[in-house]
């Protein structure tokens, strides 16, 4: 296969936005422009019409909400820029990207308006003055109707799924609200598709419209075999643990969209065990080298990347991509997936879609003329199968490797003295061997609802409310191996935890019941969803929930334990607890 390098040469410092923009998409994480932003932000920011054919996931909010922000007259207290959306979430999702570009334009105010919504909240903050508005055709048209909203000041106007706009019987409002607003506007039509109603609005409306579109090239891709998994229910996150536990892979490269992406799941990796490690744009040539030799010499077995920092990246062992984040563009996702598969061997892409993300796996399937599989995550009973599976291949490695005659010994020795059944001391020291990674796994948990910081207890209730938040945890099926409290913590733990380390010690004659009382009561966390606690010399690493609030996590650095200050802090870098450490080289094959 062809490498598809879909070469962006500038970046988006090259494009002329104001520098506040700048600044927010350097924060966001954004590497380069994606190929609808290329070919849609210079020629909006110059006034003219657009037509652009995209689809969501191609970053096509920020190709028109960048050009608008950087021409708004805050100052202006009327509606300058007006997006037309099909539904209500995409009016929010707008709206929410634009708040996030707009972090450092000081009182910008946008306002999504759609049908289901009080009129009053509109109405009020109408008055109050909004540069953007973001809306669905009747509700628009309602206010306008009723003089609630005039387009007098308007300059852009965006047209966005204008075809899905079309399918939901949309048109003649959109049409109406053309023609309602100043001839002068410039106007930005965005589709996926082009059908002919479509075009002739374009012919209608916009004046020698610039097209932006993306070519789909088709490759062909044999040599790798392609699943998709539907987001839905268990998040990405625990999905992609399952998956890591069962699929047989050499090694890893996982994509997302932003460098801090990157950061963040190569650290949640490691926490769970897998040596695993960052790939970004911000990284020096020097230590994205390193991060490469490191994969290559296994002392890595996952890299966590951004397509940008990926590009062009060649190691034989990479038997897996996994598309964490869906690709913006077809060639892409050919790109990405063109990193496995290599000399000669079998390759396999997993791609994570999500369902607004569905119209993407189409035009993917397209262009690799592939048909991808869906894909179902592994279940309880298929990870113990494995892990089961590869319990029996490390005794019977050991039996054959190690010289075990003194643990032979000391093993009558116990039975004798304590007048134990072999079968009983062995089943104990499999227990205690398999005690991180039970041979019948805990379930998995979505996320954890045990903040208690009253900040957390509305969205918490929310959680709670909602039925498809993914398997609850069932304690039903769980052997009595253990305190239930213990169990508990290993669950909440397993299911979303990070690991953390605090600088109190043995040293400091720290006890467990130190660190969970000081961290329940200081930081409303509650002790069960603190997971194992490890107490060394000098430190203590914890393990907490991944999602802790900033807030919480403030909080939490100046807790106070055994009269010392704990310096609450990721556990990156260091060498692992032994515990940890034990389950990084497992299975027995990677460790060569
Ligand atoms: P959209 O197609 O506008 O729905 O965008 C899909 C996703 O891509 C959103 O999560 C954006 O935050 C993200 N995104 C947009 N532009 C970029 C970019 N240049 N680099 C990385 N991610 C982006």
């Amino acid at each position: 296969m062809q490498d598809q390098d879909n070469e962006i040469n500038f970046s988006f410092s090259d494009l002329a936005l104001s520098p506040q923009l700048l600044q927010a998409i350097r924060e966001i994480g954004y590497e380069t422009p994606s190929p609808i932003q290329a070919a849609s932000i210079p020629p909006l920011l110059e006034g003219h019409d657009l037509l652009g054919q995209a689809q969501t996931g191609t970053g096509k909010t920020a190709a028109f909400a960048l050009p608008i922000l950087n021409n708004i007259d805050t100052s202006r207290r009327e509606p300058q820029a007006l997006v037309l959306t099909p539904t209500r979430e995409l009016a929010l999702q707008v709206a929410e990207a634009f708040q996030s570009y707009a972090r450092h334009l000081p009182d910008f105010h946008i306002l999504p308006i759609y049908g289901g919504q009080g009129m009053d909240t509109q109405l009020r903050q109408l008055r109050r003055g909004v540069h953007v508005i973001v809306g669905t055709p009747g509700r628009v048209m309602d206010h306008m109707r009723r003089g609630t909203l005039t387009l007098a000041g308007l300059t852009t106007l965006v047209l966005d799924e204008a075809d899905e706009m079309l399918k939901m019987g949309f048109i003649d409002d959109v049409e109406w609200i053309l023609e309602q607003s100043p001839p002068e506007r410039q106007i930005a039509l965005f589709s996926a598709t082009l059908p002919e109603v479509i075009r002739k609005v374009a012919r209608r409306h916009l004046r020698d419209p610039k097209e932006a579109k993306i070519e789909n090239k088709t490759v062909t891709v044999e040599a790798i075999s392609q699943r998709y998994w539907p987001v839905t229910g268990t998040n990405k996150l625990d999905a992609l643990t399952r998956i890591l536990e069962v699929e047989d892979f050499d090694a890893m490269l996982i994509f997302v969209r932003t460098k801090i992406a990157t950061e963040e799941l190569a650290e949640k990796l490691e926490a769970r065990g897998y040596s695993a490690g960052a790939l970004n744009g911000d990284m020096s040539q020097a230590l994205r080298e390193k991060t490469v030799e490191r994969l290559k010499k296994k002392s890595l077995d996952i890299v966590v990347a951004t397509d940008v920092a990926a590009r062009g990246l060649d190691v034989d062992r990479i038997s897996h991509v996994v598309n964490y984040d869906i690709p913006y563009d077809t060639e892409a996702y050919i790109h990405r997936i063109g990193r496995t598969g290599r000399a000669g061997r079998k390759g396999h892409a997993i791609l994570f879609v999500a369902p607004r993300e569905r119209r993407m796996l189409g035009a993917i399937e397209k262009a690799t003329r592939h048909r991808i599989r869906e894909m179902h995550l592994p279940t309880r009973e298929d990870i113990a199968e494995r892990r089961v599976e590869q319990f029996k291949e490390l005794v019977m490695t050991t039996l054959e490797a190690e010289e075990l005659s003194f643990y032979r010994e000391f093993v009558q020795k116990l039975g004798k003295e304590q007048n134990l059944a072999p079968l009983d001391i062995a089943s104990a020291l499999t227990y205690l061997a398999q005690k991180d990674r039970p041979l019948i796994p805990v379930e998995k948990n979505v996320h954890s609802e045990h903040y208690d910081d009253g900040r957390d207890s509305r969205r918490r209730a929310e959680r709670n409310d909602r039925p498809d938040r993914g398997e609850r945890p069932d304690r039903g099926g769980e052997r009595r191996e253990r305190p239930p409290r213990d169990r508990e913590r290993d669950r909440e733990f397993d299911a979303s935890g990070t690991l953390y380390r605090i600088e109190v010690g043995r040293n400091d004659g720290v006890a467990p019941k130190d660190i969970v009382g000081a961290i329940a009561n200081e930081a409303g966390i509650s002790g069960k969803s603190i997971g194992h606690i490890k107490i060394y010399d000098e430190f203590c690493t914890v393990g907490l929930p991944a999602d802790i609030p900033e807030q919480t996590l403030k909080r939490m650095e100046r807790i106070f334990i055994m009269g010392k200050p704990i310096n609450i802090r990721l556990w990156t870098g260091e060498p692992p607890p032994a515990t940890y450490a034990k389950r990084r080289t497992y299975p027995p094959k990677r460790e060569d």
